[in-house]
């Protein structure tokens, strides 16, 4: 049996036959022109496609849900976006076809992005795939993306735009595969978000011949070629143990009754109530940037109040951890963050922008405040990029300013991690980010898939990370809670090593919730305490993850 290995990045047996991507639309020849039409004609035809493409991507829009619809809408406005067209109209006028303009149009403005960085380059391939709908559309083309299908298949892909994992179909879409793409791609969120088994960064499964059966194993992050009986029973077995995991009961505790509440991660009020419906024991994360992405201007303080009161009515009486913009490096937002900085990720982001642009952060942490006084919610409000105590004391100064009780600071940078005692000298409590905690550990950009291995929480060097901020929030006089919000809570196996480094909350995807739960539910404190052990101690990450795997049997009865 052949295999390919890859990254694992949402766990899930299945056996199906591949289906590859279609081939994408071909570039219009160079020096095309419009001969026939005038340049009038042609910018209508050009104007009428774009529209054309737009209401088919806000239609599938109507029909997505969570971060699908979100992610579709965002792409469907890129189809009518000035600067494409009016840079497209430009080379009309000067001679060529709409659709060798609209293609040479889309590639200036993906170059744009791309330089731009961050948050804006991801943006790229939300650029390039309207551009070869566009030109689909000019020509008559079928509109490029998923196959249709009355069975079910398992994509295999280069990478995935947002545009396709969007729409994706699970009662159609098996798993998704792809020979590209990283951890923290697009399709790893969305395949997580619809809890379809996937593996990114399999290199050489493009050469799969089309209709080949194949077994995807999204946690060990491998493909194989001809599935056998065992293959067919632990997709199987899979099947029967997602269906047991699909519910989670709503309370995290260990086998010995250690209680470690559940949360969630949610971007605003419509993932807040979908969170609240999944049982999360509260919101560990509101990213609070997400309500405003794309904003040119500071959002009102009514707008805010809005945006905030509406995650904390979905969960009366429970905690809401609030985080305040985290703005730069993979997520700018216009009125805060200077795009033209060399390094973004080291640059102005996160708590940092208060520096340069002062007053958002206190009328935030007001409207927060006024928010929180119209709901019984639990509130506590925490900092992004926290680097020094000296910061998480101006910051918990700011909160008890604006009347708000509870400060906390997100250990995501190294620094913090090392200074973890002295910062929570100063604020309530800490929530690791193990997303960028990973990056700035390891110097990796978590957006790189080359760089996946390196970008990796179960790197040894992250898990110290982990247990020296715990240490630092169990030092004499001051114990603290400290919980995870990274996507490293959403790993049940790594979870039970958080737990065990004597992390007191995990929040995670709301979809993750039922398999964290049950595997949780599998050990006792003295257990995750001996498994912690074992992680931290490892000398490579593969290690550390199949040592501990290897304890906890569950996993593979439940198929994560
Ligand atoms: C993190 O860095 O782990 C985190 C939770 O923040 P974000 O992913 O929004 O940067
Ligand atoms: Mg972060």
């Amino acid at each position: 049996m052949e295999n390919f290995a890859g990254v694992g990045v949402s766990p899930g047996r299945v056996i199906g036959p591949v289906r590859h991507m279609p081939p994408s639309v071909g570039e219009p020849p160079a020096g095309e022109r419009h001969d026939t039409d005038t340049p009038e004609e042609s910018v209508a035809a050009l104007k009428a496609a774009a529209k054309t493409v737009q209401e088919e991507l806000k239609r599938r829009a109507g029909i997505a849900k969570g971060d699908a619809k979100a992610v579709l809408q965002a792409t469907s406005l890129m189809a009518t976006d000035p600067l494409l067209l009016k840079s497209a109209t430009k080379l009309i006028n000067n001679g060529a076809s709409p659709a060798r303009a609209v293609w040479e149009a889309g590639a200036s403005v993906a170059e744009m992005l791309h330089n731009l960085g961050g948050y804006m380059a991801e943006r790229t391939a939300d650029v390039l795939d309207v551009r070869s709908r566009i030109v689909a559309e000019l020509r008559g083309l079928p509109a490029p993306g998923i196959p249709s299908s009355d069975t079910p298949f398992i994509l295999v892909a280069e990478d995935l735009a947002p545009a396709d994992t969007a729409t994706l179909d699970p009662a159609v879409v098996l798993a998704l595969v792809t020979s590209g793409g990283g951890p923290q791609s697009h399709t790893a969120i969305i395949a997580r978000a619809l809890g379809l088994p996937a593996v990114v960064a399999a290199s050489g499964v493009d050469d799969i011949d089309e209709g080949t059966p194949v077994f995807v194993d999204g946690a060990a992050g491998t493909l194989s070629l001809r599935p056998g009986a065992e293959e067919e029973a632990a997709a199987e077995a899979y099947a029967t143990a997602a269906a047991a995991l699909a519910v989670f009961d709503g309370v995290g505790v260990t086998a010995d009754g250690h209680e470690v509440p559940l949360l969630a991660n949610v971007g605003g009020a419509a993932d807040a109530v979908k969170a609240a419906e999944a049982k999360a024991q509260g919101v560990g994360l509101l990213r609070t940037e997400f309500c405003f992405l794309g904003r040119d201007t500071e959002p009102t303080a009514q707008e805010q109040v809005e945006a905030y009161k509406g995650v904390f009515d979905a969960f009366p009486g429970r905690k809401v951890v609030v985080r305040t913009l985290d703005a730069g490096a993979d997520k700018p937002l216009p009125f805060l963050t200077d795009t033209s900085e060399p390094n973004p990720a080291l640059g102005v982001r996160g708590y940092r922008t208060d520096l340069t642009s002062p007053g958002v952060l206190e009328r935030q942490l007001k409207a927060i405040a006024d928010a929180a006084a119209q709901s019984s919610a639990d509130v506590w409000v925490m900092a992004p990029m926290i680097s020094t105590a000296e910061e998480a004391a101006d910051f918990a100064k700011l909160c008890s300013n604006a009347g708000l009780q509870t400060p906390g600071v997100m250990v995501e940078v190294p620094s913090a991690a090392v200074m973890a005692e002295s910062i929570l000298g100063e604020v309530s409590f800490a929530s690791l980010g193990t997303n960028d905690l990973t990056q700035y550990t390891m110097a990796a950009d978590r957006q790189l898939g080359s760089l996946a291995a390196l970008n990796n929480s179960w790197q040894p060097a992250v898990l110290r990370m982990v247990k020296l901020t715990v240490d630092g929030s169990a030092a004499e006089g001051h114990a603290k809670p400290v919980g995870v919000c990274g996507e490293a809570a959403a790993d049940p196996a790594l979870a039970v090593v958080l737990v065990g480094l004597g992390i007191s909350t995990l929040s995670m995807t709301p979809r993750a919730l039922a398999g964290v739960g049950a595997v949780l539910n599998s050990v006792t404190l003295a257990d995750a305490q001996r498994i912690a052990g074992i992680a931290v101690a490892s000398p490579t990450a593969a290690e550390a993850k199949s040592r501990v795997r290897a304890e906890l049997p569950v996993l593979e009865s439940l198929g994560l």
